[in-house]
């Protein structure tokens, strides 16, 4: 069976553990079956790592902006090379479907496109004269080692909402993905060696929670990037910042999508089924609640029920599925678990995505659309993130019910309102306590020359990823006031005890 490797220094890397390595397995989603092994980093491979992107660090924090963005030119062009292979690799171990994966892929390289125009971004300050025959000027220098942590559900995107703003900004990166798809990661280091990224610049440590440790409490990283579950998120920035490290942490989510009477409904319906079943719910911006408000309850559940039924389920490299398998066996045991206990809890399951069979998949980690109604705020189904095809249906009377809702909630990802008003818009996205709000729009991920990050629970800590944030993150300001005194004013001579102060 294939053993996938740590990627260090600029190539593949072996444990260096004396005695047999630890390892996972990958499986493939569709099948159950596993597909390979991957390595689980220990202590000792995670300091191999970091001296490797220490050592790089010495020469590339002063590479030019310009080499920074050549380098980054060829890498968003491999990258849309590769883009099939890509885009395979990820469906192959995560179970989404192809043009799905290549979603994924395509936003990720627009954070690339980003990365290409890092001089814009880096762009510093200068006051001529601020005081007498002196300038001020400031400028942003990279933090050293970063490492980012990543989740299963965006091999691809996710890392790279991190490190091609953290390379471009002059920083060396550590990577430790997901256990559970690993395999984009390694393609993605070859593409960057392909693009003339020197040696140790961008590393790859596959590992589990001991990885994870090694990288949170070692004292040669400066920065790291999380995006996971919110227990995990939480634990990684309480332990990272304990260990003086700069950290984001993005957590778990609970998104709502509002639907208004005077919504267009087949719109807003296809639309849903498409944010609610799309990867099988496995998205941090999924939409796993729909309020119906007033009156649209029961047209929306009855156009909800059609839909949700006509989604093509199947094996992810078959261009007729519309939604693969859950990530694990682990993972749909969990979600059909969720949906027992909605049904137990008084909720009517509407769609039952448990009783799904895909032929020639029977082992497959399969769980179809499921749709339940009458969910309430205390029931479990509404009050944890289920990370499934799971849409639950809560109906309020009024917009401002809705938007109370929302702010209850413990997470603040995403939200969506389905209206035609555009005042009750504007209403909504003034009035819900939410980091990333789409009117009419249901995934509103915000485009790579902005920043992604929930309110609450869904970041933990206080800096969004990518984007003007994402510089700001990666690098760190400095302020040079300067005076030549030949030159400047002559009445700076002489020693002067009061504090200084500008004339
Ligand atoms: P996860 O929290 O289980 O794992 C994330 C990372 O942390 C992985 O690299 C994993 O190896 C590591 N990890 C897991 N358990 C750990 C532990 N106990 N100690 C230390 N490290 C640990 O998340 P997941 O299941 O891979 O991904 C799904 C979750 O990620 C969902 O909650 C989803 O909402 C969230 N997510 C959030 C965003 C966002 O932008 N807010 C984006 C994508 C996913």
């Amino acid at each position: 069976m294939h053993t996938i490797e740590h990627w260090i220094a600029g190539g593949a890397a072996a444990s260096t553990s004396a005695s047999a390595p630890r390892t996972a397995p990958v499986y493939d989603p569709a099948t159950g079956r596993e597909q390979a092994r991957v390595l689980l980093a220990e202590t000792a491979d995670v300091d191999a790592a970091v001296s490797a992107a220490a050592t790089a660090y010495d020469s590339w924090r002063d590479s030019s902006l310009s080499q920074r963005m050549r380098v980054m030119f060829a890498f968003r062009e491999l990258l849309a090379r590769h883009e099939d292979e890509l885009a395979r690799l990820v469906s192959a171990q995560h179970g989404k479907v192809v043009s799905d994966a290549r979603g994924e892929i395509v936003r990720g390289r627009e954070v690339v496109e980003y990365a290409c125009g890092i001089a814009d971004a880096l762009k510093g300050g200068y006051s001529d004269q601020y005081s007498r025959g002196v300038d001020v000027l400031s400028f942003r220098e990279p933090l050293g080692v970063c490492a980012g942590i990543t989740p299963f559900n965006f091999p691809a995107m996710v890392p790279l909402w991190m490190h091609p703003i953290a390379i471009a900004t002059g920083n060396t990166f550590v990577l430790k993905p997901s256990e559970r798809d690993p395999s984009a990661s390694n393609l993605i280091a070859q593409l960057y060696a392909d693009a003339g990224l020197p040696d140790g610049v961008f590393n790859v440590v596959h590992g589990d929670r001991t990885a994870v440790d090694a990288i949170l409490d070692h004292p040669g990283i400066s920065a790291v990037s999380f995006v996971g579950s919110t227990p995990v998120a939480t634990y990684v920035h309480e332990r990272a910042t304990a260990a003086g490290k700069r950290v984001q942490a993005l957590g778990g989510a609970k998104n709502h999508a509002v639907v208004l009477p005077d919504a267009d409904l087949d719109y807003a319906s296809d639309q849903l089924v498409a944010a609610a079943y799309g990867s099988a719910g496995e998205r941090c911006m999924a939409i796993s609640v729909a309020v119906a408000v007033g009156d649209a309850a029961e047209p929306l559940v009855e156009v909800l029920r059609r839909k949700a039924r006509a989604v093509r389920v199947g094996p992810g490299d078959d261009p007729a599925s519309e939604m693969g398998p859950l990530v694990t066996r682990a993972a749909q045991e969990r979600v059909e678990g969720a949906v027992a206990a909605a049904a137990a809890q008084g909720a009517t399951v509407v769609v039952d995505g448990r009783d799904l069979k895909v032929a020639g998949h029977e082992e497959g980690f399969f769980t179809g659309p499921t749709l339940l109604d009458h969910v309430t705020a205390a029931m479990d189904a509404y009050r944890t993130e289920i990370f499934g095809p799971v849409l639950a249906v809560v109906r309020v009377d009024t917009l401002d019910e809705a938007i109370a809702l929302i702010n209850a909630n413990p997470y603040g990802n995403g939200t969506a309102l389905f209206t035609g008003d555009g005042a009750a818009a504007r209403r909504f996205q003034r009035g819900v306590h939410v980091g990333m709000v789409g009117i009419n729009v249901p995934v509103p991920v915000p485009m790579a020359a902005y920043s992604f990050g929930g309110w609450k629970d869904s970041l933990i800590g206080d800096s969004p990823v990518h984007g003007p944030e994402g510089v700001r993150f990666y690098t760190r300001p400095k302020v040079v006031t300067t005076r030549w005194p030949a030159g400047g004013n002559p009445a700076a001579r002489g020693a002067a005890f009061a504090f200084p102060t500008a004339n």
